[in-house]
């Protein structure tokens, strides 16, 4: 699964990225931290970024592609991808979309966390947190049992200096103006989702969970329908080979009956000798009978010509038990 994860500060995407990591077992690739580690690592691209960044300069998007692409060709994203921060405007999605396309791993999903403002708004702004425990606790949504006390561990809540309404109005905007381009690229590629990024934390990775597995599903509905495929071919050629069996089967039984059949001549005139045993006389009779049956009994014509079909008929029923 190839998503990109579009959301504004506050939207919980980070939250629910973590959980689409331990569903689908794909990595949550976020540029602000491959940039950090790779410099850290100090591979080739992590001093390139390092030495712009020492400079006062943004980072380039050929560079922060290039860490991207290394990620992605990392085992554990073999299956995909959750990319966060990237990209943020169309140049990069272009640029993206042109080196996944190179990989052939083109993007499946774009995925919208979505939030209100006012509901964004709050979560930043009344965002508390324990400098102590690392405990974070909201004055709207979730309030400390104590005012302005870590349950936890009783130390006094920070408030951050940048979470103030001006600032996160600021920051808002930026965010829609980056990302409505790109919410328009994105659907009218037909890979955009969006969630409504309200409500517990659970109902939101449901409906996320289902969007994903309507993106997936399409893909092994495909699977399964060659494995169909598949099996169908192999139940024809099995069902060939035993027609041919059968058939063989068949021409050996026929085989055998006829030369059985060629031997009951012998048997048959015993078995006519059996039912018959009056017709013995009557045989020996029959020449001179023959002659006078049309005066006398005529009657006696019909017996002897019913056991020869009787006799013809007893082999014909062994054939049909085969
Ligand atoms: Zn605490």
């Amino acid at each position: 699964m190839r998503i990109v994860l579009l959301g504004a500060p506050g939207s919980g995407k980070g939250t629910q990225a973590k959980l689409l990591v331990a569903k689908y077992n794909i990595p949550h690739v976020s540029t602000g931290d491959i940039l950090r580690s790779s410099v850290t690592a100090g591979t080739d691209l992590g001093k390139k970024a390092k030495a712009v960044m020492d400079a006062g300069q943004l980072v380039s998007d050929d560079i922060v592609l290039g860490l991207i692409q290394e990620r992605f060709a990392r085992t554990d994203a073999k299956n995909g991808f959750i990319l966060d921060g990237f990209p943020r405007n169309i140049p990069q999605a272009q640029a993206l979309d042109a080196m996944l396309a190179r990989l052939g791993r083109p993007l499946q999903l774009s995925l919208l966390v979505d939030v209100p403002n006012d509901v964004l708004m709050k979560r930043i702004t009344g965002r508390r947190s324990c400098p102590s425990c690392g405990s974070v606790f909201n004055i709207y949504f979730s309030q400390p049992k104590t005012s302005n006390k870590c349950d936890k561990c009783g130390t006094a809540l920070q408030h951050r200096s940048d979470d103030n309404e001006a600032t996160v109005r600021s920051r808002l905007q930026v965010y829609e103006q980056q990302t409505a381009p790109l919410v328009a690229y994105y659907k009218a590629q037909g890979k955009l989702r969006t969630v409504r990024g309200t409500g517990s934390i659970n109902e939101i990775f449901k409906s996320i969970s289902d969007i994903v597995e309507a993106q997936i599903r399409p893909l092994a509905d495909v699977m399964h329908k060659i494995e169909e495929e598949e099996a169908a071919k192999a139940a024809k050629v099995a069902a060939e080979k035993l027609a041919v069996k059968e058939a063989a089967k068949a021409a050996a039984k026929a085989a055998a009956a006829a030369a059985k059949a060629a031997k009951k001549p012998a048997v048959l005139p015993k078995a006519g000798k059996k039912v018959a045993p009056p017709a013995k006389p009557s045989k020996k009779d029959i020449t001179a009978k023959k002659a006078p049956p049309p005066k006398a009994k005529p009657a006696k014509k019909p017996a002897p010509a019913k056991a020869k079909p009787k006799a013809k008929a007893k082999p014909k029923p062994p054939k049909k038990p085969k």
